[in-house]
């Protein structure tokens, strides 16, 4: 069996910009993701990362991947459900039961969409509630469409689906949305936008599928607002099965700690990206890239000092 100098696990700019940097450390290394860019795919429209004056997260990661295949580096869609600790590195196990060793880990596994916690909004996923914009938008062509939230995430969402649905609610529990500049001004200047501030969703209406919701507080006199799609962009939550697998040392919200190097808790395992507590917990792609670049050299470091 081959064994890595590195195991990288995930498939965001974090987990590719690793890859890009071991591959010119020579690190022997393997990349293995569940999904393509994570989170970042969500966003039609990013336009702070430097020298992409406006580009979609796809099209972002897409260009990255591009960049690690063209390096020959393994790339391996699938999903590390186990990790073991042996006496000189890790066993991960994938959901089709490969088993990959490797002196050293990355965890790059970012973040899942938070949901909503209210009453059926499982049983309308897919019928009318979704988390991703860019995904889902086109259901909903000439229809009414809310959007629950008040960062970036919600607004870049609203932003989008104004292009495509009929009339785009965004529902946010307080009196000033928040985030970008940019992103609310649009906001504000967007004719089919329609921010309802100081309020939340109470109930889901629907028989099969979701055509309405309860509104906590009235809007324009009513507390029903007919729509036929709900997205919820709310932010997300990090990853939590391998952190936990491994017993790393994670904040109240579960977010790995990690020191300047990226390094965790314990020895040979790092993180990068969305899913640590780094940057500030700043989460934007440019943060995750670096915080991937740092991990890979002290890895380097690491190796080199412990062949
Ligand atoms: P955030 O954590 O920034 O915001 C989550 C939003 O959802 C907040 O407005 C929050 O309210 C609200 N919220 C949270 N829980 C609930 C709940 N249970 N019910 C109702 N509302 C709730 O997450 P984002 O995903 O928006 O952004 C994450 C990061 O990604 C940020 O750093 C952002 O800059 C970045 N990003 C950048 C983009 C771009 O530039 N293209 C696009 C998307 C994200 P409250 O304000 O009260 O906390």
């Amino acid at each position: 069996m081959t064994k890595y100098d590195l195991i990288i696990i995930g498939a965001g700019p974090a987990a590719y910009t690793a890859s890009i940097y071991a591959s010119r450390y020579k690190l022997r290394h393997i990349v293995v993701g569940e999904k393509l860019g994570g989170l970042a795919i969500e966003t039609d429209k990013i336009c702070n990362f430097p020298s992409e004056e406006e580009i979609s997260g796809i099209n972002l990661i897409k260009k990255m991947e591009k960049q690690v295949k063209n390096l020959k580096i393994n790339i391996l869609n699938s999903k590390i459900i186990d990790i073991k600790e042996t006496e000189d590195g890790f066993y991960s196990t994938t959901e089709n039961e490969e088993k990959i060793n490797s002196k050293t880990v990355l965890l790059a596994t970012g973040t899942k969409s938070r949901k909503l916690e209210i009453n059926d909004e499982n049983k309308f996923i897919g019928r009318g509630i979704s988390y991703c914009a860019t995904c889902d938008a086109l259901f909903y062509q000439n229809k009414n469409v809310a959007v629950i939230g008040g960062s970036d995430s919600a607004q870049v969402a609203s932003l989008y689906l104004s292009k495509i649905a009929k009339r785009v609610y965004q529902i946010y529990r307080k009196d000033k949305l928040r985030g970008d500049p940019t992103w609310i001004e649009q906001i504000k200047k967007n004719k089919k936008i329609d921010v309802i501030y100081n309020n939340n969703v109470q109930k889901l209406m629907g028989d099969k599928t979701l055509d309405g919701i309860i509104l906590e507080r009235p809007y324009q006199g009513n507390k029903s607002l007919e729509i036929d799609g709900l997205f919820v962009k709310i932010g997300s939550t990090p990853n939590g099965l391998l952190p936990n697998k491994l017993k790393l040392d994670q904040d109240k919200q579960g977010y790995i700690n990690v020191d300047n190097s990226q390094q965790t808790s314990l020895r040979r395992v790092w993180a990068a990206g969305d899913v640590t507590t780094a940057s500030n917990k700043f989460k934007q792609i440019i943060t995750a890239c670096s915080e991937g670049a740092i991990a890979a050299e002290s890895i380097f470091n690491f190796i080199q000092k412990n062949q």
